[in-house]
């Protein structure tokens, strides 16, 4: 059987921050095999996505997309299935894949739903409560100005909170009255899958597919999620020694005492662990008399912490959005010697799992090569998470790739940051901008401003580049609508 000699990589611009990639494989210049990895846009218009989608159609063959790959639940990878509905109802997805922790019949992916649904409902319960108490405070105290400006930066925050927590599945994505969730889109996605089973279309790490229809010579090896009954590396979403910019907020780690607290507090729970121990805890007498004789005690009402201790609810709404992002099915495609690397939105605990003994031996044993070699031949990487401080892995991913010559694509319009993400100016991320620059010698590409036409960028092409490459990678980025990449064998 001919195998495949080169692979088209399309990165579709769907108008807002968001992965949309079509894959082609060819033989000697015929697709022989079609591939989509997300289709998604934050808050974008409809007009938009419809567009990629359109293109898309017209570089499958007849009508249907060979292997449609959903990464994981957020808006700005999947909303392009509820946009643009109607045209994905006339394309054939002939085989679906997913990450286990879209499994709803997985033990572990169970536990990961469970525990995110009751964070999620917990927080917009407590910050709903905590806006209306505002409004009602905001009126008694029309002539303290220092108050007024602290509770309207409360409110603020209280309300970046829920647009993250929204971005978690409340939002309605649809148009023209239909109203569509991301849940909504996953199913559709899963259920338009001819492949049904559900071992061939939920993957875990350490599995390696050399076996698909019209991709002969092809590997797909899963490198995460990791998949551990304890969620420790999805919780780790930003790891310290992984990071190329000191984390701004808590951890997901840090957070679940906080969450303790909470669920606590607004369940009445007994068997959720206080983040207190036992010895701190008072009995119904005691705290009667502390309340009477000093908590409540009018000298005393300044140091009460009513709501402070809720403020940092943003900080943990965005902990949760983390927490998804690292349930991404990253992978590695291998034609000939070269990888192509896409991790999705992964975050450390991700990155950090692919080096785990089980999946390494597991990866060997399956495909021949861990992820240590991998990151070594990777000659093209798209950029985790949108160019984020945690999205790309310093001692686990970046400084792993070696080859001379690597094509960055980073899927980012940065004018359309969401604020509750840190907003535009955190992203790219300045330190991993500066590292990517330099690991591939100005060859970045993004979805906004095309080939990067930084000093540093330009100067280090014009070094390490012919003229005649330079030209390519110019004519990769020329289009508006997509930036198209080739990787031959
Ligand atoms: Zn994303």
């Amino acid at each position: 059987m001919q195998k495949v000699d080169s692979i088209v990589i399309k990165m579709y611009n769907t108008g807002s921050i968001g992965d949309c990639f079509l894959l082609l494989f060819q033989k000697q210049g015929v697709t022989s095999f079609t591939m989509l990895i997300d289709c998604g846009g934050y808050k974008t218009k409809k007009e938009s996505i419809v567009q990629c989608v359109e293109d898309i159609k017209n570089h499958i063959i007849d009508d249907a997309i060979d292997l449609v790959v959903v990464t994981h639940e957020h808006e700005d990878h999947v909303s392009g299935f509820n946009q643009a509905k109607e045209l994905f109802d006339t394309i054939t997805f002939k085989q679906v894949w997913m990450s286990w922790a879209e499994n709803e019949t997985d033990p572990i992916a169970r536990k990961l739903f469970e525990e995110k649904g009751k964070k999620v409902k917990a927080l917009q319960n407590m910050i709903t409560k905590s806006l209306e108490q505002i409004k009602q405070n905001a009126g008694n105290h029309v002539r303290q100005n220092g108050l007024k400006r602290s509770l309207k930066m409360r409110k603020q925050n209280f309300e970046n909170a829920l647009a993250a927590l929204a971005f978690e599945d409340t939002m309605a994505l649809g148009s023209l009255g239909v109203r569509l969730k991301i849940n909504d889109a996953m199913k559709y996605v899963k259920g338009k899958s001819k492949v049904k089973l559900k071992s061939k279309m939920y993957k875990k790490p350490g599995q390696v597919i050399d076996d698909v229809k019209g991709a002969e010579g092809i590997k797909f090896f899963i490198l995460g999620p990791p998949y551990d009954s304890d969620l420790k590396g999805i919780k780790n979403d930003e790891d310290e020694s992984e990071m190329y910019a000191i984390a701004a907020r808590l951890g997901m780690n840090i957070s679940s005492f906080y969450f303790n607290a909470l669920l606590n507090t607004l369940t009445g729970d007994e068997t959720i662990r206080s983040p207190f121990s036992n010895k701190h805890k008072l009995d119904a007498k005691e705290e009667k008399e502390f309340n009477d004789s000093f908590y409540n005690n009018n000298k005393n009402k300044w140091r009460q912490i009513e709501y402070d201790w809720l403020d940092a609810a943003g900080e943990f709404a965005i902990a949760l959005t983390s927490y998804v992002n690292n349930t991404s099915l990253a992978m590695a495609i291998t034609i000939g010697d070269k990888v192509l690397l896409f991790p999705a939105d992964a975050q450390s605990g991700n990155w950090m799992s692919w080096h785990d003994e089980k999946v390494t031996a597991a990866l060997k044993k399956n495909g021949g090569r861990d992820a240590n070699d991998l990151l070594g031949d990777t000659v093209f990487y798209k950029v985790g998470h949108h160019g984020s401080h945690n999205g790309t892995a310093s001692v686990s991913g970046l400084e792993k790739m070696q080859q001379e010559k690597i094509v960055v694509f980073m899927p980012l319009v940065q004018d359309k940051v969401p604020t509750q993400w840190g907003g535009a100016e955190n992203f790219p991320a300045k330190p991993l901008y500066k590292e990517l620059i330099q690991k591939t010698k100005g060859a970045l590409i993004r979805t906004d401003v095309g080939l990067i036409n930084d000093t540093k960028a330009k100067n280090l092409r014009k070094q390490n580049y012919t003229a005649a490459e330079i030209k390519q990678l110019e004519k990769a980025a020329e289009n508006k609508l997509y930036k198209e990449w080739v990787v031959k064998i």
